[in-house]
């Protein structure tokens, strides 16, 4: 059975087929995330899901955007051990909660301030874009915003504190 997994598109979440084969073929011939490829992830993409003409251009960018996080993830872990922190927070399994940051590319200068900062290898250092990628999302320390604190463009945003206050009394 193909593999499922939800990914942003454009604004739309969007649910894909197969996506874990097509990045792990790729990443088995080394297959860097260039801007070309972008047209090749979507090429094999639809021949497993409908996706409409006009929206071919989200999902290239989405592709390769997803791809460049997984060809990043897999060649930094077999170099360097990544420190996991936190299994649970309040007794609720830590991948169950939505706290990590999101970096707002448009703002970053790329002063690298943020990937310097995180004790937990949050993000990784893209240095063909020069920006930093969330690469490890649960890894980021509940609670914790100092890389959006040391951010001087605003471009590392985190969800409301608030939506921590009733975990683990439901
Ligand atoms: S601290 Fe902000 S501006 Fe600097 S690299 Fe990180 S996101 Fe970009
Ligand atoms: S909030 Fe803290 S733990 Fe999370 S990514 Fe930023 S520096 Fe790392």
């Amino acid at each position: 059975m193909k593999s499922s997994k939800t990914i942003l598109v454009g604004e739309n979440l969007i649910g894909l087929v197969g996506l874990d084969e097509v990045f792990e073929h790729f990443l088995k011939s080394d297959t860097k995330p260039s801007q070309r490829l972008g047209a090749k992830l979507l090429s094999e993409i639809k021949k497993l899901n409908y996706v409409s003409i006009k929206a071919q251009k989200d999902y290239q960018e989405a592709l390769l955007r997803e791809y460049r996080i997984y060809y990043i993830k897999n060649k930094s872990q077999k170099g360097e051990k990544i420190v996991e922190v936190q299994k649970t927070y309040k007794g609720v399994p830590r991948e169950q909660i939505p706290w990590f940051p999101t970096v707002h590319s448009e703002k970053c200068d790329g002063c690298k301030e943020c990937f310097k900062m995180c004790p937990t290898k949050v993000y990784y250092w893209d240095d063909q874009t020069e920006k930093p990628l969330v690469v490890n999302p649960f890894n980021c320390i509940v609670g914790c915003i100092n890389c959006a604190i040391i951010c001087k463009r605003d471009a590392v945003i985190f969800p409301p504190k608030m939506i921590l206050d009733n975990l683990g009394h439901r």
